[in-house]
Order: structure tokens, then C-alpha cells, then sequence
């Protein structure tokens, strides 16, 4: 019976998972190897979607994930970290026709999308300059929205604690003792050895480095991303917004969090490890956001994050139990953001002995 459990990691994934043990009468440890939301939780861009997402069964995960956020944040009073404001999304010339097919292959789905003229957008957006949009092919996904993750994990945890769990900060797991074909206790770099009778790897970019404690392979293809974070200022960014050349959205208190693909890679680690990114991409970003809503051009650059996305070998979460170490689960994926609090429920019923073949199916660990 399992009666103990430990998870590793503290970021969406796992504070999702410690609350749904929590809500199901397991008794939990948690352990992190800094604080809360440290890790690429606290350096994502957040959006809730299923915008293209392939498979099927993917996008369908993702729609469900949609909804249990929506779920949560009607039962919790004061739920600020979840903003279901839509997205706009419009293409240069190149890219037009790979936005319409993604269009249609969500309606096709029967995903809510549809496409609006620069008019119907502006009255949704007043603030965005009429010359930056086309005179039409705006897609429009309304259910989409943003959430504040920090905020989530610290809901998520705080309702954990209170329901007994207990949360390790600043003491990373350093290995796992296993014996009879189970894993027994997990080691922490303090000294202390946690006895479990179940273990949940939710440790994001590092999760491959846990799955090795346990004698096991994860092929992982993280990348970097780079988020600016604006000062406030007053212009009025409602929803998601992704435009050719950048991406942006409210970051509450009237701050922006601006992303662009383009300067993903202007991210650099030096050779003692620190992790910067180059000015000019930075003032890039904001220039071509200042394009956009001409009123940015009143915001500095408050801070500048850069976010590791873990990202399993093939791409898809990660999930559910290791049929050849039953008792060590996987809780891991890319689009964490969107996927953690119904993934990590699943996987949270599949520790405490509920049968989720059907619904993991896809996406175990042994497809590798
Ligand atoms: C630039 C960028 C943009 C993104 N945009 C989106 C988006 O728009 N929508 C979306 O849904 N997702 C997005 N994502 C992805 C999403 O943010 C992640 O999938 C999600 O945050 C992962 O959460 P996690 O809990 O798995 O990992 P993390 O938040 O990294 O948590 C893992 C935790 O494990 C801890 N840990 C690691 N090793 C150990 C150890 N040995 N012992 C103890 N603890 C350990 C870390 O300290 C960390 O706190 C984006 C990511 C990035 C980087």
C-alpha cells in the first residue's frame, strides 16, 4: 500500500501532483533542490493551449488541461494566476498559409477558433497600432489565456502543507536506493534519506539526471528560451498576443512579458556557468513590441529570464509509472504550463493504485 510519497521537484508538475496526493489522503513529501517555482516554471511564457499540438491524443490531453485549469480556478476564491483572455494570432506573407492550415486543423478537431478583420481585432486590443495588422486573417482562439505559475505552485503547495505535506526546499535529491525491484528512500545532498513507498520525477530539465538515479534513461532535448519582462506601463494588453516577429502578454501590475523565437539562441552560458543573453537581441524584442503598441515605447526592461523547456526525445509528455520500477513515476513534458494540474491528477491517481492504462497510454516512458 502506498502510504508515503516522495516527489522531486517543486515547479508546476510538482506542486500539481503533491496536491492532488494530498486531495487523495497520501501523505507526501516534496523536495526541491531550491525553492518553488525556481526552476523553468519560473521562467515560461505560460500560455494555455492546444494551438496545433500533434497527435490527437496530444491535443486532446491539452484541451483537458484547458479545462481542469478553468475547473480550479472557478472553485478557488481569489484564483489571480488564471487569465482565460484568448489569443491573437496573425502571419507575414510566408507564413499565411501554415497558419491557415493549423486553423483548420483545430476546427477540425472542434477546438474554438475563427478569424477576424483588423477592425473586429482592434476593438478587442484598442492599443494595437491599426498599421502592424493585416486587414484580415487574424485568427482568434478564444478559450486561450495565461497563467501566472508562481502563484498557481504557491497555491497548489500552500494547500499540500495544509493538508500535512511536507515541503523540503534547498536540498536536492542525490540519488535513490532501490532493492527487490522498487525504489525504497531517496537520498538529499543534506544527508537525510526519505523512506517512500512511491517516488514522482517532476524535476523539469533536470528530470533525466533523477531517471539515472534510478537506473534509468530519459532521452531529453531541452532548449533555451529568453523572456523580457517590462516595467508597468499603461497600455492596454488584454490577451495573448502572437504576432510575426514577437510574442507578448500582461504580467500583471501592468508589466509585460515579451518572448520572440528569433532570440531564443542569443541566450549564452559563460564558461563559469552563468547564463546571459545578448543586449541587442533584448532591445530587439522590445522594439518590435514598441511596433505593435506604440505606448511600449514607454517601458524599460525590468528583468530578463532565461527558461530551459524540458523537453522529452520525441517531444511528448512523459507520465505515469516505469513498468520496470513500478513504484517510479514520471511527471514530465514540455507545455507544463498548460498540461500540469490534469497530468499531474492522473498521475497523482496512478501513484495511489488507480488504473489510468488507457488515458497514459501514449505517454510512457517505455516508447523510448
Ligand atoms: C521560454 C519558455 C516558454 C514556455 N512557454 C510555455 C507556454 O507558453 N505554455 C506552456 O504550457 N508551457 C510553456 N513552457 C514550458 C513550461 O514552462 C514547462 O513545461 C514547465 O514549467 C515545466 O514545469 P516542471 O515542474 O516540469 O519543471 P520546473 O519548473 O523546472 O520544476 C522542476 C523542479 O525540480 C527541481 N530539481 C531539479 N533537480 C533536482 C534535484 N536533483 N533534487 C531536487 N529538486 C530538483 C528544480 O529546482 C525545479 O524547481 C515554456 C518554457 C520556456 C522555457
Amino acid at each position: 500500500m502506498v502510504e508515503h510519497v516522495v516527489v522531486i521537484g517543486a515547479g508546476v508538475y510538482g506542486a500539481a501532483v503533491t496536491a492532488s496526493l494530498t486531495r487523495r489522503g497520501a501523505r507526501v513529501t516534496v523536495v526541491d533542490a531550491g525553492a518553488p517555482a525556481s526552476g523553468t516554471s519560473g521562467a515560461t511564457f505560460s500560455w494555455t493551449n492546444s494551438c496545433g499540438k500533434q497527435p490527437r491524443i496530444y491535443h486532446d490531453l491539452s484541451v483537458a488541461s484547458m479545462r481542469a485549469h478553468r475547473r480550479l480556478a472557478a472553485e478557488v476564491p481569489f484564483s489571480d494566476w488564471y487569465h482565460e483572455g484568448g489569443n491573437l494570432e496573425w502571419a507575414d506573407d510566408d507564413e499565411r498559409e501554415e497558419l491557415r492550415k493549423k486553423v483548420a486543423g483545430v476546427l477540425d478537431y472542434g477546438y474554438e477558433a475563427r478569424w477576424l478583420s483588423r477592425a473586429e481585432a482592434l476593438s478587442l486590443e484598442p492599443d494595437l497600432d491599426p498599421a502592424a495588422l493585416p486587414a484580415d486573417g487574424i485568427a482568434y482562439f478564444p478559450r486561450e489565456g495565461w497563467i501566472d505559475p508562481t502563484r498557481l505552485i504557491g497555491h497548489l503547495l500552500s494547500s499540500a502543507v495544509s493538508r500535512g505535506a511536507e515541503l523540503v526546499r534547498d536540498d536536492p535529491v542525490t540519488g535513490l536506493e532501490s532493492a527487490a525491484g522498487l525504489v525504497r528512500a531517496v537520498r538529499l545532498a543534506s544527508g537525510r534519506q526519505l523512506a517512500a513507498d512511491a517516488v514522482v520525477n517532476c524535476a523539469g530539465p533536470q528530470a533525466a539526471g533523477i531517471a539515472e538515479f534510478a537506473g534509468l534513461v530519459l532521452p531529453m532535448r531541452n532548449t533555451r528560451g529568453v523572456l523580457i519582462h517590462t516595467s508597468p506601463v499603461a497600455v492596454s494588453v488584454s490577451r495573448v498576443i502572437h504576432a510575426p516577429h514577437v510574442h507578448l502578454r500582461p504580467d500583471g501590475a501592468g508589466r509585460l512579458l515579451l518572448h520572440s523565437p528569433e532570440t531564443d539562441g542569443a541566450a549564452y552560458v559563460t564558461a563559469t556557468g552563468e547564463v546571459g543573453v545578448e543586449r541587442s537581441a533584448v532591445t530587439g524584442v522590445l522594439e518590435a513590441a514598441s511596433a505593435l503598441y506604440p505606448g511600449i515605447r514607454a517601458a524599460a526592461v525590468e528583468g530578463v529570464r532565461v527558461g530551459e523547456r524540458p523537453i522529452p526525445g520525441d517531444g511528448l509528455p512523459v507520465l505515469g509509472r516505469a513498468v520496470e520500477l513500478p513504484n517510479f513515476h514520471f511527471a514530465v513534458s514540455h507545455s507544463g504550463a498548460t498540461l500540469s494540474v490534469h497530468a499531474g491528477d492522473l498521475v497523482a491517481a496512478e501513484v495511489l493504485g488507480e488504473d489510468l492504462g488507457e488515458a497514459l497510454a501514449a505517454f510512457r516512458f517505455e516508447r523510448f
